[in-house]
């Protein structure tokens, strides 16, 4: 990750422990995910409890790269002074 915006040279980083608020975004994709894992599951297949145990869980992980990523960029753009395009 860059230290700064190759663009407009905006901080990533603009204060020690900036990205702690994106945990809270990061949560809410969480559960996005798993309600449409279940929901999914639930509509099409209805399988045994342990099944959407093993699922919610295997689809958290399997989209934690993509959630703390996109986590982290919102919270940028929203409260980090840095805007998309400038
Ligand atoms: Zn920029």
């Amino acid at each position: 990750m860059h230290s700064e915006c190759p663009v407009c040279n905006a901080s990533f980083n603009p204060e020690p422990g900036f990205y702690f608020g994106a945990l809270f975004v990061s949560y809410a994709f969480t559960v996005a995910i798993m309600v449409a894992v279940w929901l999914v599951l639930y509509v099409l297949v209805n399988p045994a409890d342990w099944i959407y145990g093993v699922a919610l869980v295997a689809g958290a992980v399997l989209f934690s790269p993509i959630s703390f990523r996109l986590s982290r960029v919102l919270w940028l753009y929203w409260f980090g002074g840095h805007k998309p395009n400038s």
